[in-house]
């Protein structure tokens, strides 16, 4: 029988960042992970502390954005590959309205650090914005795929993972320890994205699935090295190419992308961008998206070695680092998660 500390299922960002945790504490652990479809291999990879619908700061901004930098650093440096980009973003204003809320939103307090105010004016005859840009301050972009990849080959490397599915009916749980297959762990995390409705373990009512598709675009008169955000996101990825994106359905589960899709973004695409492209790419992935818009944290009643990590929604790639410190801190050093974030917050006796 091997003995680890941990038992890890899933190697998306959320998997990630709780498996650094561990190496950072020299925790013995294995990953199982199957890789058929992950959300993080397709994300856009964003970092943007903005909801750039409002001009408001997402939940915990201010401690997501310093721990996360910092975090995909120096995994650039221990994976020897660039996979952050710190990278502008400009929000396209549709009226004079959204100017001057923009600009009351940039005197806040919490806000300043991120918004800049000037309305930058548009000086690019291939984007249409007549009522100018605003530049949002601490964005950047994680090269997510490129990340996985080489996340998976570094522990292939150190025997600390296993590419196959996890089979939950061979899991059994004594008083101090779990047991799958040769392993025994004293705790086991599930860190599977939107598949985790499928883990019986799992409430899966807390789980809502949510639908993105992107293009890739090839517009070569577009000449524009940056994140454009209107109605969609325009992200530049170098050679004359552009991410365009994203779609939200929470009625299709399919991994399976859609001519519906594609017509939508590319009505967007027009309406902002007036020069000629074509469309070279497409995907789809599942962002695993709760009620509350919180993350899933922590463990239910039923059993304290089995942990969910889940619910990362439409932000895993800002949040997920600290949230793996969080969850750290609590399982080994007792520290109580945020009510927000407690899986137990779903059940009104816990
Ligand atoms: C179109 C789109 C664009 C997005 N853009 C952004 C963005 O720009 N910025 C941002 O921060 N977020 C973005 N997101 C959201 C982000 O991708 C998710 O929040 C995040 O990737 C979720 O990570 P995760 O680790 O929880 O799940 P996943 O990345 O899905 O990873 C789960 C892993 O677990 C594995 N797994 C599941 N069950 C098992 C099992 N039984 N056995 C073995 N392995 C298993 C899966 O194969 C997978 O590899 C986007 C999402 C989509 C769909």
């Amino acid at each position: 029988m091997k003995e680890v500390d941990y038992i890890v299922v899933g190697l998306g960002i959320a998997g990630l960042s709780f498996c650094e945790k561990l190496l950072e504490n020299n925790k013995s652990f294995i990953v199982f992970n199957d890789a058929k479809e992950s959300s993080s291999l397709i994300s856009a990879g964003i970092i943007n502390p903005l909801v750039l619908k409002r001009f408001t700061p997402v939940w915990n901004a201010h401690e997501h954005i310093s721990t996360a930098f910092p975090f995909y650093k120096n995994l650039s440096k221990k994976l020897n590959t660039e996979i952050l980009e710190e990278f502008p973003m400009f929000r396209i204003f549709n009226n004079v309205e959204e100017q001057n809320n923009w600009m009351v939103a940039s005197d806040k307090e919490e806000l300043k650090s991120f918004l800049n105010p000037k309305i930058e004016k548009n000086t690019n005859p291939s984007i249409n914005a007549p009522f100018g840009l605003g530049k949002v301050n601490k964005t950047g972009r994680v090269f997510s795929e490129v990340l996985i990849k080489k996340y998976s080959e570094f522990l292939l490397e150190k025997d600390r993972l296993l590419s196959e599915t996890f089979d939950y009916s061979l899991l059994s749980e004594t008083e101090d320890s779990i047991q799958y297959k040769n392993i025994s762990a004293k705790k086991i995390v599930f860190t599977e994205g939107a598949y985790v409705r499928n883990n019986p373990f799992f409430p899966k009512q807390l789980l809502i699935p949510n639908k993105g598709e992107f293009i890739v675009l090839k517009v070569p008169n577009l000449q524009f090295h940056a994140m454009l955000k209107s109605s969609i996101f325009i992200i530049s990825l170098g050679n004359d190419l552009y991410k365009v994106g994203a779609t939200y359905d929470r009625e299709d589960y399919s991994y399976k992308t859609t001519s519906l899709a594609k017509e939508e973004l590319l009505k967007k695409f027009e309406k902002i961008i007036t020069a000629p492209y074509e469309v070279v790419s497409q995907v789809a992935g599942i962002r695993p998206t709760t009620k509350d818009r919180r993350p899933l944290l922590g463990t239910l009643k039923e059993s304290n070695r089995k942990i969910f990590f889940s619910g990362l929604g439409t932000r895993g790639f800002i949040s997920s680092p600290s949230l793996a410190n969080k969850l750290y801190n609590h399982l080994e050093h007792n520290e109580d998660l945020l009510k927000e974030i407690d899986i137990k917050r779903h059940y009104k006796d816990s």
